[in-house]
């Protein structure tokens, strides 16, 4: 059978799919309907942002199969010990209950992009006028030779926040005396630019104190990485000896894995790991492919709105989005999403819509108290959301300077995620 946008793309959950299934809230007062797909940091809010804002004019529906969603943010320092994995599960009982936002805990599986409407796993299918897709990452198949989703167990990536953070930090724990961790790093570009960083510091952290003679190896594909100075003064500052990253030169780009035998191959040497924490290529939420919104690995938009270039009745958030030269991460899905829910609000109901300015902040934990940040402004222009203006920690900055920076990113954890679950 040939795959069109209006077919239903049937691959692993997706298969389950009725085609003549009920309409979710169908009759909806005659309302503009706005649908959102994923309840991350793009897409909680939006919902939420257009259902405030619009005091009861449009009908919002969020769909996401979790009930409770960890944020990948923060989830480097459960690993590292400064948080409680229950600190960073948010549910979705006040966008429903104080916002009036219909959630919908299910899969979308396809969209009929002519017929306006997302269908669901569960067999519904959910009509929209506006519909907004925030989906975050999924895999690039054979990234990686020898892993995929099933060796996800025993060769966790933790970056998707959850149970595989859980896994890997039991993982961890469990190393033996001098064992060794492996991370095999992403290319270029990926979910928090970094993220694999912060995380190896984390690793740093809590083996220092219960494992001391442990080694971390990075095998890496990037030349160069977010924050390198940074990262690389701090690792010999706390964590001298332990940390060894082989960039591309060394063959850090030359990877495979067997995770039965637990062996990694880094450009035809054996490294035997205790623990293999694999982050392969990604690529934009299945969903974005599924209803044909993707070139290459991306889904392209238009930065003046987040609109879908390829669809106008459709706006695609947060890590999915192929936009310009923001990260992928969840500051910026959050500063899109807000852009992205004044666009539709206006598109519906006719209320004012500014021009569009974006921001986003990185912050990582080195150490104890030892944090550093980047960060910059954006502006949209035709071709793409444009970086203005940028901003990064320095090395040799003083324990206080450090001290407030890592202070400050827990005030925008709890700023972030508020604005997002109200
Ligand atoms: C280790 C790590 C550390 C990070 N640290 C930071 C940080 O310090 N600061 C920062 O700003 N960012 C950080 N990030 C990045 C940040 O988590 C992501 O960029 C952000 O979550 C992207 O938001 P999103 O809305 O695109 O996707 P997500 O937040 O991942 O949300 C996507 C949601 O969509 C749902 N979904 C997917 N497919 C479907 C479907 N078919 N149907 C219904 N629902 C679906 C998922 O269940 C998920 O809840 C970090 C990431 C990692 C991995």
């Amino acid at each position: 059978m040939t795959l069109n946008r209006r077919n239903f793309l049937g691959t692993g959950a997706f298969a389950a799919a009725t085609l003549a299934a009920p309409m979710v809230r169908a009759a909806s007062h005659g309302k503009p309907k706005v649908v959102v797909v994923g309840g991350g940091a793009g897409g909680a809010t939006a919902a939420r942002y257009i259902a405030k804002d619009s005091n009861g004019e449009i009908d919002v529906t969020l769909i996401e199969p979790t009930r409770m969603y960890y944020t990948c943010f923060f989830s480097n320092l459960y690993i590292g010990g400064f948080r409680e994995l229950s600190s960073i599960g948010h549910s979705y009982g006040k966008l429903a209950s104080e916002y009036g936002i219909n959630v919908v805990h299910d899969w979308a599986i396809g969209v009929d992009r002519d017929a306006k409407t997302v269908s669901l796993a569960g067999g519904a299918k959910v009509p929209y006028d506006r519909l907004i897709l925030s989906p975050g990452i999924d895999f690039v198949d054979g990234a990686v030779p020898g892993w995929d989703l099933s060796t996800q167990t025993k060769m966790p990536h933790a970056y998707k926040a959850g149970t595989q953070s859980e896994l890997l930090k039991d993982q961890i724990m469990a190393m033996p005396e001098g064992g060794t961790y492996v991370m095999v790093a992403p290319p270029n570009p990926y979910r928090c630019p970094p993220g694999p960083y912060e995380r190896v510091s984390m690793v740093a952290h809590v083996l220092k104190e219960t494992n001391p003679t442990a080694k971390i190896l990075i095998a890496d594909p990037k030349d160069k990485f977010s924050k390198q100075a940074l990262f690389e003064e701090g690792w010999q500052k706390h964590y001298g000896g332990m940390i060894e990253r082989l960039g591309p030169d060394f063959g850090g780009g030359n990877v495979s894995v067997n995770a039965d035998t637990m062996e990694v191959n880094i450009d035809g040497e054996i490294v035997k790991a205790d623990v293999c924490n694999v982050i392969p290529a990604q690529k934009a939420g299945a969903i974005c492919d599924a209803a044909a919104l993707t070139e290459g690995n991306w889904a392209p938009v238009d930065g003046h709105n987040m609109q879908s270039r390829m669809d106008e009745n459709i706006y695609i958030l947060g890590d999915s989005s192929n936009q310009g030269d923001m990260p992928k991460s969840g500051y910026s899905a959050n500063s899109q999403a807000k852009v992205a829910a004044m666009a539709v609000r206006g598109s519906l109901t006719g209320s004012r819509v500014f021009p569009a300015k974006y921001s986003n902040t990185c912050w990582s934990l080195i150490a104890t108290d030892d944090g550093v940040k980047v960060g910059a402004s954006y502006e949209p222009t035709d071709e793409k959301i444009a970086s203005v203006s940028s901003f990064v920690s320095q090395t040799g900055e003083d324990a206080d300077m450090r001290k407030r920076t890592y202070e400050e990113s827990i005030g925008w954890y709890a700023g972030i995620t508020s604005d997002m679950f109200g």
